[in-house]
C-alpha cells in the first residue's frame, strides 16, 4: 500500500466507499462523479501506478473481472452500451495515480465523450511503429 494514495485507502477499505464487489485482490467502487449511470472503478488492492507498473496476474484478472461487472452493470441498468476506460499518465488523463478501469454504461443520447478526431496513418508513422516490435 503506498502513502498518500486514496485509492489505496478505498480499496483496502481505510476509506468507505460504495463498493459493488469485492475479493482478495480488488475492489469495484461507484465513481464520486459519474460520467453516467452506473459509472464504476476496478481498484486493485495492491498499489501500482498503472498499466505499466501492474503484475501480469492483476492485469489478466482485471479483465475478467470487468467483463462480469459490466455485464451486470448493462443488464441491470437497462444500458445499451458501455465503454471501459483507461488512463494512464497525466497526458492520458490520469488524475489518480493508481491503475484502475472505468466501467461507463452508456445510454442513447447520453453526454458521455470518449471520441478522437480520426487522423491518417502515415507510411514512415507505420514503418517507425512496426520498427518497435
Ligand atoms: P482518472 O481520471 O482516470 O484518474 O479517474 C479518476 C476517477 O476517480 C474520476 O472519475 C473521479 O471521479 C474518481 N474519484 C476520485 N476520487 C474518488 C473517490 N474518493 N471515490 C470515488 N471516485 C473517485
Ligand atoms: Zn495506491
Amino acid at each position: 500500500m503506498a502513502d498518500h494514495c486514496i485509492f489505496c485507502k478505498i480499496a483496502n477499505g481505510e476509506i468507505p466507499s460504495a463498493t459493488l464487489y469485492e475479493d482478495e485482490d480488488f475492489r469495484v467502487i461507484l465513481d464520486l462523479n459519474p460520467a453516467a449511470l452506473g459509472h464504476a472503478l476496478i481498484l486493485p488492492k495492491a498499489h501500482a501506478a498503472n498499466l505499466f507498473e501492474l503484475p501480469d496476474e492483476t492485469a489478466a484478472k482485471a479483465l475478467v473481472l470487468a467483463k462480469r461487472i459490466s455485464g451486470k452493470l448493462k443488464d441491470g441498468l437497462n444500458a445499451d452500451g458501455l465503454n471501459v476506460v483507461q488512463n494512464n499518465g497525466e497526458a492520458a488523463g490520469q488524475t489518480v495515480f493508481h491503475f484502475h478501469m472505468h466501467l461507463i454504461p452508456r445510454y442513447e443520447g447520453d453526454t458521455v465523450n470518449v471520441k478522437w478526431k480520426p487522423g491518417t496513418l502515415t507510411d514512415a508513422d507505420k514503418e517507425k511503429i512496426l520498427n518497435l516490435f
